[in-house]
């Protein structure tokens, strides 16, 4: 698997296209994937971006479009020439499903070809203990998914899953989740492929939500973290627009690319088993913010905080609280929260020299006022390189759906802009 990558062609001479026939397959990819990032491209923008010839690229477009994967989207006329062919991916031309397997619920996407959402579903995670009947859900729901949204399953590309790590990336398999409780090592891919008969890629809900975040329009030069709030809090990295996977790619090891836990969210914090103070993993996660609320009397006390869902509606409750109540309690748990956030984000952006932190995750909604009012403020008054250039502050443009969104972009992306030889042309 590689990671989606949105550098501009023109810069990276060792993706500009040749006529070798070997290479055909390549050469439709690299064309299709310059469509999607171009839209309204024509046939001389898209030679002089490959260099490719107008006949090779002509030739291309045909099978292309023959396909079913690009059309026409108009015609610019320009001085006596005849005019010029512009053109567009066909959105409805493959589709991709995403799921984001969180501790509270399961989400489902259905992305066609453009990256647009064309259906998307959520049900609770199951709560027996262990994954059996998990599967059995997922399979059912693919099933409404495609009969609600009347597409075919032959129109899929691929499957993309979301997941809280571990991650053994080599054989698409979590290994003892700790936010899911009752699973050991579980093969997701194989066991997915299997029942659905479709081809599956696994990746971390962090990742997945960077992936998702940068997918639908990409610039080319994104240089961004997703700080990801669920049960856990990570992130996902995206450095020069290419999606960072870390040593957990090579066989045998587990992605731990993205644990934040120990990065210093509060210096005046608890001592971390780490030997740190004030480490996110015991300061700010969703679950430990709810544990200082009860001991604060700011939340009622009885909260089970090994249950996400309990942790999401007390979250829910907190934020209620401060943001339309007024409560001074709240309100100062939830901002000490936020500096924890900033304090990360910036971490990030003095090591990673970023343009932008982004929040989002399930647990992000709790947070977003108190974070979006201090964390802008905050990071770009401590930034190191403050005076070189700004870091944007926001949360996810895409919503609450980013991970699922960000899993089936990942599965079109490696299916049919990253892989030529999963390009079957019919
Ligand atoms: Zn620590």
């Amino acid at each position: 698997m590689t990671s989606p990558s949105h550098d501009s062609t023109t810069e990276r001479p060792d993706r500009r296209g040749t006529n070798l026939p070997r290479v055909a397959g390549y050469n439709q990819v690299l064309v299709l994937d310059l469509i999607r990032r171009f839209p309204g491209a024509s046939r001389s923008d898209l030679v002089r971006r490959t260099g490719l010839t107008m006949q090779t690229l002509s030739n291309i477009c045909h099978r292309l479009s023959a396909a079913g994967l690009i059309r026409e989207s108009g015609r610019i006329q320009s001085g006596m020439g005849a005019p010029r062919i512009v053109y567009e991916v066909s959105p409805t031309g493959r589709y991709s499903i995403g799921l984001h397997i969180d501790p509270a619920r399961l989400s489902f996407e259905l992305l066609d070809l453009a990256g647009n959402s064309v259906h998307n579903l959520t049900v609770p995670t199951p709560a027996a203990p262990g994954p059996s009947h998990f599967f059995d859900v997922i399979e059912t729901q693919i099933g409404v998914l495609l009969e609600q949204s009347g597409v075919a399953r032959e129109r899929i590309a691929a499957v993309g899953v979301a997941t809280p790590g571990p991650l053994d990336v080599e054989h698409g398999s979590v290994v003892g989740p700790p936010q899911l409780p009752g699973w050991g090592t579980v093969r997701l891919r194989d066991e997915l492929e299997q029942r659905l008969a479709l081809s599956v890629v696994v990746e971390k809900d962090s990742t997945a939500a960077a992936i998702g975040e940068i997918w639908r329009a990409p610039r080319g030069t994104e240089n961004l973290a997703f700080i990801y709030l669920g049960s856990g809090v990570s992130a996902g990295l995206v450095l020069e627009g290419t999606v960072l996977r870390g040593s957990g790619r090579a066989a045998g090891r587990l992605s731990h690319l993205g644990n934040i836990g120990h990065l210093t969210a509060d210096p005046e914090g608890e001592l971390c088993a780490c030997g740190g103070r004030g480490c996110v993993s015991v300061s700010s996660l969703p679950s430990r913010i709810i544990e200082i609320a009860m001991e604060r009397g700011a939340v009622s006390p009885g909260v089970d905080t090994d249950d996400a869902r309990a942790v999401e509606t007390a979250l829910a409750t907190l934020s209620q609280m401060a943001e339309q109540e007024g409560d001074a309690a709240a309100t100062a748990i939830l901002e000490n929260a936020a500096r924890g956030f900033a304090r990360v984000g910036m971490q990030l952006a003095n090591l990673l020299d970023l343009d932008s932190i982004v929040f989002g995750g399930p647990q992000w909604p709790a947070f977003a006022t108190a974070c979006l009012r201090i964390a802008p403020t905050m990071v770009n008054e401590q930034y190191i390189a403050r005076s070189d250039h700004e870091v944007t502050v926001r949360g996810t443009a895409i919503g609450g759906h980013v991970g699922a969104v960000g899993a089936a972009s990942l599965a079109m992306s490696e299916t049919m802009f990253d892989a030529p030889a999963q390009l079957y042309l019919r």
